[in-house]
Order: structure tokens, then C-alpha cells, then sequence
């Protein structure tokens, strides 16, 4: 209990999956959370759930494409909490799995928006506040499995190879000010947005999941509070000379 008590967070794509066990682990650990996503009835609900807990937590509508939205939410969440110490960059998508020379230029600026500048755009954001608040902060962005070694998504994959670099940067930019910064690297998470690939398999949700289950060393996906187990880790001051480092949350996937 009150591992990141007194502390502020906000939670990009909090409406659901890890963003969403992110929030409530933190709210749960005694932080006050800014729960944001662009999926307005989710996020309510998350952020009323968390209330009804005993958290305190309240929802943002914000696209992480839209910087004016950017700029206004940290502004707003600032207003309201007085602080700001912790960033957790969840909102993200799924690329195009299909080879460079049919991938779209739209379907490529639409993943790196989202997933990469999405993340700078909140990164550039926060900064301000979490130097104002002087208390120093841990930024925790969400990378994947998949951004450490590849593999036939290419957008998605340099988009999140892109987040792993940028956070690196800027642990070493902003190491100084006390400000850390580490990516973690998900493996195969039962979330909505893993669900939706099940649905393409010829033989249904079930063989889907049972594929990929005998493929993980772990021998089962892995659980958004799983996840965020790590983020809450890396979010608090049991990590204080952690920064720029990974966290690797995949059953041993990415080994083999
Ligand atoms: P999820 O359940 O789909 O949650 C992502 C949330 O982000 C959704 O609520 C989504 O809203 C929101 N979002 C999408 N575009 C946004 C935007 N422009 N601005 C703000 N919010 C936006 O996915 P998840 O599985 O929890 O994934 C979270 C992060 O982990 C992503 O960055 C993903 O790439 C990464 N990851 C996931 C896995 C996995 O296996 N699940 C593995 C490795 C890495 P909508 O639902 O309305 O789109």
C-alpha cells in the first residue's frame, strides 16, 4: 500500500487494457491519477471506479495525436492536482502486418502519430510540470517486445524501437533534474487490442489464444496487471537509480 503515495500521474490510453490497470494500480497505491484517453464512456467509467474504491482519480478526454489537446490536458491536470510526478504513455495502436512496399504512407503517419509522436507530444507536455512541481518524476513509456527485435509489422516496430530511443534520450537529458525515464516491452497481453487479432483466425478466438499460449516459454499470455506491476515498479521510488533502462514483461518470449 502507498507505494506512490501523494503522488500525480497521468495515464495515456487509460480506457482500457495496460493504460487501464495502469491507473488503478497507481490510484489503488495512493496516487491522484488523470485518467485520459480518446474512448470518453471507458474512461469515465475507469476513473469513477477508481473513486468509488476510494482512489482519486478523474478522466481527461485526450488524443495523444492532437497537441493543442496535449497542451490543454496537462495544463488542466496541473490546475486541478497542484503537482505532476509520474507519466505512464500507454495509448497506442497496432500497425499493418504486411510487407514495406504495401504499407500506405497514411497507414505509416498514422502509427508513428499515434504511437511515437503521441508519446514525444505528452513527453514535451509533462516536462514543464514535473520541473515546476521540483519533486523529480519517473516517465514510463510503453514500448514492446516487438520494439526490441522486429518482426513483419514494420510500422508498428519502428514506432515502438522509436519510443525505446526516445527514452533513452531522454533519461540522459533529463537524469539531472531528477526526471527518469524507462520503457517497458509487453510480450503477448490478453488486452482488447490483442483480443482484436483472434478474431481473424480461421479457427476462432480460442485456437488463436492456445497458439500463441504454447509459443510462450511462461506457457500463458500475460495479464495487463502484469504489466502494470512493472509500470507501478519503475513509477515509484523503489526504482530511483532506474532510468533508461527496459523492462522486458514477456514470459520469456522475446528469449527464443
Ligand atoms: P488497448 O486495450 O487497445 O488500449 C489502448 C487505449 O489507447 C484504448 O483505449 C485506445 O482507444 C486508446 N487510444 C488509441 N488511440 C489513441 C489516441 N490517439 N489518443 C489517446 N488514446 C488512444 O491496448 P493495450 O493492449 O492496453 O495496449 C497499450 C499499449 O501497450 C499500446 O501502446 C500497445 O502498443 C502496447 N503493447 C500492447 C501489447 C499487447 O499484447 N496487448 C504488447 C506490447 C505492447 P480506442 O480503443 O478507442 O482505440
Amino acid at each position: 500500500m502507498d507505494r506512490v503515495k501523494g503522488k500525480v500521474a497521468v495515464v495515456t490510453g487509460a480506457a482500457s487494457g495496460i493504460g487501464e490497470a495502469s491507473a488503478r494500480l497507481l490510484a489503488k497505491e495512493g496516487a491522484s491519477v488523470a485518467v485520459t484517453d480518446i474512448d470518453d464512456r471507458n474512461g469515465k467509467r475507469v476513473a469513477e471506479e477508481i473513486t468509488k474504491a476510494g482512489g482519486v482519480a478523474e478522466f481527461w478526454h485526450m488524443d495523444v495525436t492532437r497537441e493543442q489537446e496535449v497542451e490543454q490536458t496537462f495544463a488542466d491536470v496541473f490546475k486541478k492536482f497542484g503537482k505532476l510526478h509520474i507519466l505512464v504513455n500507454s495509448a497506442g495502436i497496432p500497425g499493418y502486418p504486411k510487407p514495406t512496399h504495401e504499407t500506405t504512407s497514411a497507414e505509416w503517419d498514422r502509427v508513428i502519430n499515434i504511437n511515437l509522436k503521441g508519446t514525444f507530444l505528452c513527453v514535451k507536455y509533462a516536462v514543464p510540470y514535473i520541473l515546476k512541481t521540483k519533486e523529480g518524476g519517473s516517465v514510463v513509456n510503453i514500448s514492446s517486445m516487438l520494439g526490441l527485435i522486429g518482426g513483419e509489422d514494420p510500422v508498428y516496430h519502428a514506432s515502438k524501437g522509436g519510443v525505446r530511443l526516445m527514452t533513452k534520450s531522454d533519461a540522459t537529458i533529463y537524469a539531472r533534474d531528477n526526471i527518469r525515464f524507462n520503457s517497458v516491452h509487453p510480450g503477448y497481453i490478453l488486452t482488447p487490442l490483442f483480443r482484436g487479432f483472434s478474431s481473424r483466425h480461421p479457427g476462432g478466438p480460442e485456437a488463436f489464444f492456445k497458439e500463441f499460449e504454447e509459443k510462450i516459454p511462461m506457457g500463458r499470455l500475460g495479464t495487463a496487471e502484469d504489466v502494470a506491476n512493472g509500470v507501478l515498479f519503475l513509477a515509484s521510488d523503489e526504482s530511483s537509480y532506474i532510468t533508461g533502462s527496459e523492462l522486458v514483461i514477456d514470459g520469456a518470449m522475446s528469449i527464443i
